[in-house]
């Protein structure tokens, strides 16, 4: 039978997804309790990430969605960064939570909290599943982080390649793709 997934190894399964998911919404639900708080869903790659976080809470935030775009070199996401879908939501004296699916270089990070920064809100702030933290050009911060890669190019669990496996349930490196 075809497998989609025989050429991909398991970085992280389901388990410990779930796992590392229900302990980052605790720490976010202690950190905002009553406050207003929007939640900012980084388009198309955080959507499982996103959407499993915000089930995990017991506070019940704002949530609205972006989408940026880079532009420059190829595989690399280094570039120019652009809106291609902004939030519609004011954050006008609200906490603000971005989810991304992972920080690399942390242009795209950079970008989003420079037009975020701009709009009146009380604190900003980055959860990302993946943090690439070795591989920043630009310093970003993220508040929390699922999981610590040093290397390697994934795919799964929101994240795609060329559109492809982003509905696969758990985290896999695709061998031979640069990063
Ligand atoms: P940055 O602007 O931090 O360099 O790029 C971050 C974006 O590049 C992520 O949001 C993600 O869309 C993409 N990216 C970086 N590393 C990977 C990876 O290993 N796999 C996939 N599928 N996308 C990645
Ligand atoms: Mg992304």
């Amino acid at each position: 039978m075809f497998s989609p997934v025989e050429h991909l190894r398991i970085v992280y399964d389901e388990n410990m997804i779930r796992t590392r998911v229900r302990e980052l919404a605790k720490e976010i639900d202690s950190l905002y309790g009553d406050e207003p708080l929007v939640i900012v869903c980084v388009l198309k790659g955080a959507f499982l990430f996103f959407s499993d976080l915000v089930r995990a809470l017991t506070i019940s935030p704002e949530l609205d969605f972006v989408r940026l775009a880079s532009y420059g070199e190829g595989m690399k996401s280094g570039g120019t960064v652009s809106f291609t879908k902004d939030i519609e939501l004011s954050l006008e004296g609200k906490h603000v939570l971005i989810v991304e699916d992972i920080i690399d270089s942390g242009r795209s990070m950079d970008f989003l909290l420079r037009q975020l920064s701009a709009r009146g809100a009380k604190s900003l702030k980055i959860a990302a599943l993946i943090d690439k933290k070795g591989r920043r050009e630009v310093p970003v911060h993220a508040d929390f982080v699922g999981f610590a890669l040093p290397a390697g190019f994934i795919v799964g669990y929101g994240l795609d390649y060329a559109e492809r496996y982003r509905a696969l349930p758990a985290v896999y490196c695709l061998p031979g793709v640069g990063k």
